[in-house]
C-alpha cells in the first residue's frame, strides 16, 4: 500500500496523538456513483459493524485490501493494550490521510498528506480470539485515487468533443483542488499529444500519421488505462529505473574514487591501483601478493633481446600440502615483451604473479601499457558514453530520456561526493526530486 511505511504490525504499541480526530457527526455514507459507474471490477465486501476475523492480521488485510481497491493508504490509528500481557485488544485502522502532522514534524519536509480524514474502522477482540468490526467510518474528505482515475478516464475516452473534453477535465480539476498537481498540469498542456479527441480531429485532417496516433494512445494507455494504476505505473517503470540507475551510478563512483587498499609496497600495485576498476583491481591484487609465493628467479638462456627465466613458485596443491612449480617466462628486452607460460595474461587480460616476477627482477617498474587492457580501466565508460546509438534523438521516447538522465545523474553523485557539502546539498535535492514525484502519487490518490 502507499503508505505502508508508515505501518508497522510488529511494532510496540501505536498510540498517535496526531489521531484525535472527532468524526463529524453528519458525515455522508453515500458512495460516489459516478466512480462505480466506471468501476467494473468485482469489488471485495465493504467494512460492515459486526464483520468478524479469525486475528488482527487477517482483519488488518481485510481492511487494507479494502482501501488498496478504493485508492487510499491505512495505518493503524490506535491501538489498545491490556497492560499485564501487552496483549492488543482494540485498534483502529485509519485511512493514512487521517489526522494532522505533528508538532514534532513540522519541519519534516516531506509534504502534509494528511487532511484529517475520518475513514477508519474500529476492531476489537471478542471471546479472547476473534476480532469484530464495531465502528466504521466508510467517507473520506479527500478525493481515492480511483474517483479521479474514472472521472480522467471518462473525460478523456469519452469525450467526443474537444470543448467537451476541455470542460470535463476542468471540472475534475477544480471539483477536486489539483490545481497545484504538475502531473496533470504536464498532461494537460500536452494534450493534444494523446488525447484522443485531439489526435481524432487531427487525424482526420492529415496531421499526424496513423502509426504516430497509435504510439501515443499506447503511451497514454501506459498511465491511465483503467486497467493500470497510477501506482503500478510507477513502481514498475520509475521506480525500477531510478533503482538500477542508482546502484549502477553507485558501482561506477565506487570505482572512479577507490580507497583501494594496497596489500604490498610494490609499485605495479600502486600503479595499478589508479587505473583498474574494483572488481579487476582485486583480481590483480591477489597476483601482485601471489609474487610473493614466487622465489629463485633464474635467468637460464639468452637469445638476443629474448631472454627465458624460470621463475619457481610453491603452490598449494590438496589439503595444505604444497608444491613447487616451475614456470617459463620469456621476456623480450627492447619491447618490454613479457610471456608466461601459464597465460594468465591470454585468459583473463592481466599479469601473473611470475611475469611481474620477472619484470621486477629486471628493474622495471610499471607495467607496460600494453598489458594494461582499456576494458579494464575506469575511463572506460566515459570513453565509450552509453547513448553513442543515439544519432536521432527522440525527447519522446523513454529509452533515451533514461539514457540521457543517466548520463547527467552520474557527475552529480561524483561531484555530491567530493565534500560533506557537496553531500548534503545533492542528496537534499535528490530527495526534494523524489518528493515531487511522490506528490503526484498522493495527490492522486
Ligand atoms: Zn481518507
Ligand atoms: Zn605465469
Amino acid at each position: 500500500m502507499f503508505q505502508m511505511e508508515e505501518v508497522c504490525l510488529n511494532s510496540e504499541p501505536v498510540f498517535d496523538e496526531g489521531d484525535e480526530y472527532e468524526a463529524d457527526g453528519d458525515c455522508s455514507m453515500e458512495h460516489d456513483d459516478q466512480a462505480r459507474e466506471t468501476h467494473t471490477k468485482k469489488e471485495p465486501p465493504q467494512p460492515t459493524v459486526g464483520l468478524e476475523f479469525d486475528s488482527f492480521e487477517e482483519a488488518y488485510d481485510f481492511y487494507n485490501v479494502y482501501a488498496k481497491e478504493q485508492g487510499f493508504g491505512i495505518r493503524v490509528g490506535n491501538s489498545w493494550f491490556r497492560s499485564k500481557r501487552k496483549e492488543r485488544y482494540r485498534a483502529k485502522l485509519s485511512c493514512s490521510s487521517a489526522g494532522f502532522k505533528k508538532k514534532s514534524e513540522a519541519n519534516n519536509p516531506r509534504p502534509e498528506t494528511r487532511t484529517g480524514c475520518p475513514a477508519m474502522i474500529v476492531i476489537r477482540l471478542v471471546e479472547s480470539k476473534r476480532w469484530r468490526i464495531v465502528e466504521v467510518e466508510l467517507e473520506h474528505n479527500h478525493p481515492g485515487y480511483e474517483t479521479i482515475k474514472s472521472l480522467l478516464n471518462k473525460a478523456v475516452y469519452n469525450s467526443l468533443k474537444i470543448a467537451e473534453f476541455e470542460m470535463a477535465w476542468a471540472d475534475i480539476i477544480k471539483q477536486h483542488g489539483l490545481g497545484d498537481n504538475k502531473w496533470l498540469q504536464m498532461l494537460y498542456e500536452d494534450r493534444q499529444r494523446w488525447v484522443p479527441v485531439y489526435l481524432k480531429d487531427t487525424f482526420f485532417a492529415g496531421m499526424i500519421p496513423v502509426q504516430e496516433k497509435e504510439s501515443l494512445s499506447a503511451f497514454f494507455d501506459g498511465y491511465v488505462h483503467k486497467h493500470t494504476s497510477f501506482k503500478e505505473f510507477v513502481d514498475k517503470y520509475d521506480l525500477a529505473l531510478h533503482r538500477k540507475h542508482l546502484k549502477e551510478a553507485m558501482a561506477d563512483l565506487e570505482s572512479r574514487n577507490p580507497c583501494f587498499e594496497l596489500k604490498t609496497r610494490c609499485n605495479f600495485e600502486l600503479q595499478l591501483s589508479k587505473v583498474y576498476t574494483k572488481e579487476i583491481f582485486e583480481r590483480f591484487q591477489s597476483e601482485v601478493e601471489g609474487m610473493y609465493s614466487c622465489f629463485n628467479t633464474r635467468q637460464v638462456s639468452a637469445n638476443g633481446p629474448i631472454m627465458t627465466y624460470i621463475v619457481k613458485e610453491r603452490v598449494e596443491v590438496e589439503g595444505n600440502e604444497k608444491e613447487v612449480r616451475n614456470y617459463e617466462v620469456l621476456y623480450e628486452t627492447s619491447q618490454v615483451d613479457i610471456r608466461c607460460i601459464c597465460s594468465l595474461f591470454n585468459y583473463k587480460g592481466y599479469l601473473c604473479r611470475h611475469a611481474l616476477n620477472v619484470l621486477n627482477y629486471n628493474g622495471v617498474e610499471e607495467i607496460p601499457s600494453r598489458y594494461i587492457l582499456p576494458r579494464w580501466s575506469k575511463d572506460f565508460k566515459c570513453r565509450y558514453p552509453l547513448d553513442h546509438s543515439f544519432d536521432n534523438i527522440d525527447v519522446y521516447n523513454p529509452i533515451y530520456w533514461y539514457n540521457n538522465l543517466y548520463k547527467r545523474a552520474v557527475p552529480i553523485v561524483e561531484e555530491g561526493a567530493r565534500s560533506e557539502d557537496h553531500y548534503r546539498a545533492a542528496l537534499h535535492e535528490l530527495e526534494e526530486l523524489l518528493n515531487r514525484f511522490n506528490i503526484v502519487e498522493d495527490n492522486l490518490m
